[in-house]
Formats: C-alpha cells, sequence, structure tokens
C-alpha cells in the first residue's frame, strides 16, 4: 500500500509485546503472531498543532496531523465527520447522572460512523494508485465503502453473503458498487473475499487487520474535546462489535488530551448486546476471547468473534474502561428514549449505548454527579424494521371529522 509511512508517522507498534516497526507493511507481529495487531505512532506533534487544526473546516481532516495519510493526499469531496454534539438535559434525568450530551454521528454522507474509517480507506487507495476497493460485509462498512468510493471516483466491488437485507443492497447498488451476492454464509464471504483480493492490485478495506483504517474511527473523539474542550464529560459511551471504534474513541481521547484540547482523558464504556458479549466477558473475567453465536437485534453489533478483541481489550485497560450488556428489550426502549428525550434517531446498535449508560448507572459503574457522553454511530433509518416494532402504530382513523373529533376528546 505505501511505500514508507508519512513523515509525521513514527512507526506500528505491537499492541501486544511493544515491539516496533517502521516497514509499513506489518501488520502482524513477527514475534505474536496472526492474532496481534498494530498500533499507529506517531512523531510529536508541532507546537502550533491546535493552531492547525483550528485554521482547517470542522471534519475528520482537520486533524491530519494525527492521521496516517501521506501529505498532500487527496481527500474525499464530501464532509465526513464533523457531526453535531447537542446537550441532552432530559436524558441525563432519565439517566439520574449530572449532565448528558449527544454526539450524532448518524449525521455522515452514509449514516453511520464507519464513514470515518472509510475515508481513510479511499484516500489512502487513491494515493497507492488502487484500481478498485473491496470489502465484504452487509452492513455499514460495506454501505460507506461504497458511498465514499464514489465520491473519490475509485470502483468499489463489494462481497455480500446470501443473506444481505434489502435496504443495504439498495444503498450498494446506488452508489454504484459491484456486488458479488455469494452463495454462503458471512465467514465464507469474507474468507473469499480476501483470498481473491490479494490476488489483485485492489485496495482491501477488511478493516481489523489493517493499522491505518481503525485511525479514521478516533476522529470521533477528536472532535468530541475539540467541541467540548474543558466541558468534556466523566464518561463517554460507545457500543462495541468488532472492538475498532472502542479502540479508536479510547486513542483519540488521548491524544486530544496529550496535545492539549481536553484536560483529562475521560473513562470509556463499551456497550455490548447481551447475544453477543464476548468482550464483556473477557474484561470481566480471565481476559480470554470465547467466540460464541450472536444473537440480538443490534445487527451491527452482532459480533460473536471480535476481530480487533487485543485492541479493545489493550484500550480498556489503559483506559480503566468498563464493558456492560444490554438486552435487546433494553436497547429498545434506549432507542424510544434517545428520540423522545433528546431528538435523535439511532439505529439499534448505536441506541444501545443509551440503554449502556442507563445499565452503568444502575451498576453504579458511573456515579450520579457524574457527565456522560453518548456516541451516536448510525441513523435510525437504516432499520425502520426494528425501530417498529419499539413502538406502538397509528392510531386508524376513518375520513371524517366529528369521528377524528371523538377519537381527540
Ligand atoms: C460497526 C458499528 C459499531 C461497532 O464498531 P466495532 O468497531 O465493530 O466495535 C457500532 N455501531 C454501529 C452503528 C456500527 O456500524
Ligand atoms: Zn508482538
Amino acid at each position: 500500500m505505501f511505500d514508507h509511512l508519512p513523515s509525521h508517522v513514527a512507526g506500528l507498534t505491537c499492541v501486544l509485546c511493544g515491539a516496533s516497526f517502521t516497514d509499513p507493511m506489518t501488520w502482524a507481529c513477527p514475534h505474536c503472531g496472526p492474532s496481534s495487531r498494530m498500533d499507529v505512532r506517531y512523531r510529536p506533534a508541532p507546537a502550533d498543532v491546535l493552531a492547525r487544526f483550528a485554521s482547517r473546516p470542522f471534519d475528520q481532516f482537520r486533524y491530519r496531523e494525527l492521521l496516517p495519510l501521506p501529505l498532500g493526499a487527496e481527500l474525499p469531496p464530501i464532509q465526513v465527520g464533523g457531526s453535531p454534539v447537542s446537550s441532552a438535559a432530559r436524558l441525563a434525568e432519565w439517566f439520574g447522572v449530572a449532565g448528558a450530551f449527544v454526539k450524532d454521528d448518524g449525521r455522515n454522507p452514509s449514516a453511520s460512523t464507519k464513514d470515518r474509517p472509510s475515508a481513510v480507506a479511499v484516500v489512502l487507495a487513491k494515493a497507492a494508485g488502487a484500481e478498485r476497493v473491496v470489502c465484504a460485509s452487509t452492513g455499514n462498512a460495506a454501505s460507506s465503502l461504497a458511498c465514499l468510493a464514489a465520491s473519490m471516483g475509485i470502483p468499489a466491488t463489494i462481497f455480500v453473503p446470501k443473506r444481505a437485507p434489502a435496504p443495504k443492497l439498495a444503498q450498494l447498488r446506488i452508489f454504484g458498487a459491484r456486488v458479488l451476492r455469494v452463495d454462503a454464509d458471512y465467514d465464507t464471504t469474507w474468507e473469499l473475499s480476501q483470498r481473491i483480493a490479494t490476488r489483485r492490485p485492489w485496495f482491501n478495506r477488511n478493516c481489523a487487520v489493517n493499522p491505518y483504517l481503525v485511525e479514521g474511527k478516533k476522529t470521533i473523539s477528536l472532535e468530541l474535546a475539540d467541541q467540548l474542550r474543558e466541558r468534556i464529560p466523566d464518561w463517554v459511551a460507545v457500543s462495541v462489535g468488532d472492538g475498532c471504534t472502542y479502540a479508536g474513541v479510547v486513542k483519540g481521547l488521548e491524544e486530544a488530551h496529550a496535545v492539549g484540547l481536553i484536560p483529562r482523558v475521560p473513562r470509556v464504556l463499551g456497550v455490548q448486546a447481551e447475544g453477543a458479549q464476548p468482550l464483556v466477558r473477557a474484561l470481566d473475567g480471565d481476559g480470554v476471547l470465547h467466540v460464541e453465536p450472536a444473537e440480538t437485534v443490534a445487527d451491527s453489533i452482532a459480533v460473536g468473534h471480535p476481530r480487533n478483541f487485543v485492541k479493545a481489550l489493550w484500550a480498556a485497560r489503559r483506559n480503566g474502561g468498563r464493558f456492560v450488556p444490554v438486552n435487546d428489550a433494553a436497547i429498545l426502549e434506549g432507542m424510544r428514549q434517545l428520540a423522545q428525550l433528546a431528538g435523535v434517531f439511532a439505529e439499534p446498535a448505536a441506541a444501545a449505548t443509551v440503554a449502556g449508560v442507563r445499565e452503568a448507572v444502575a451498576r453504579g459503574i458511573i456515579p450520579a454527579n457524574a457527565t456522560v457522553a453518548v456516541l451516536v454511530t448510525g441513523n435510525g433509518l437504516k432499520d425502520t424494521a426494528t425501530a417498529l416494532t419499539a413502538v406502538d402504530g397509528p392510531e386508524d382513523v376513518p375520513a371524517d371529522e366529528a369521528a377524528i373529533e371523538a377519537r381527540l376528546g
């Protein structure tokens, strides 16, 4: 992908043993093997880095000293990141905490946080002269890659398993991606796409092993820090599937603190669905991953085998972070409360975060005098079928004024 690291990047560090490498393609540690993950390390930021940030538009590329992109690389023409933060007093009251903020990252080009790593992917693909970008997914990663690739004029091929849901196929096809629907499940589809892509001059966005893409995810925290500064809350909550987002959120807060955007690093609450909680079990138990079947309405975090387990655990230990599980009924309740108390419509995986904060308060993990920020990682219009199960239907009335008046009382 690169011949050499950009000059502001110091190297790649193994999250298991701490060994450092300067070959940009060392993605697994030669000492620790294929389950290891690499973390991008930067040279110390220039003294005027905050002024540089402030001189740029408010989007994720504002923080380019902290992104692993070649200097002068072509950026997407559509805005990625720069999502709004609002304060949510009534939601805070429902949580039972002193204050709450909501960062609505569903307001991204393809309506999820996945646009952040996808934007990094297409910038790197373009800089490397890749003929095509490729990934295997039915979810937000795929629709996001299709969207960002279209914006840069790069062809995209997406492998989807047979069961791919119609709304997501619609997003993929309308963005012009070539969609190969494989007569198999997700795991087989993923393996096939890996083997086929590596034989071709294609850029592979299958995220968990590529150390650069996850750097895009941390920009959600850099922005939060930039938006709130000394009002940065005590806790930041985010939902967890593969664990890339969690690790990125922690890293972004640490870097925001290091460059002086915020006075302290908040603790990060990871929220998993009760039907898919390998990270909860590992962090509260022996620190070992036990792969489990995944069953939850929150499809974007229905992950029984988290591919970035080691990085998420590494980040949680450093941060003093905690994980909690929430069941599907609580997720639907979280979706209603977030919408009705804060005016934000979240897809189930993102609404799980709201349920998780409530659970963490009930367990005494988050104290009543704390402040919290909820990261909403995907828009509710992505999955209206599930949203409709969270609420009653409309009241059917005849086209008759008197009858409607009588109903209204
Ligand atoms: C992918 C995703 C997550 C979780 O991110 P991971 O890196 O898989 O842990 C959370 N919410 C939404 C909406 C997502 O698409
Ligand atoms: Zn190692």
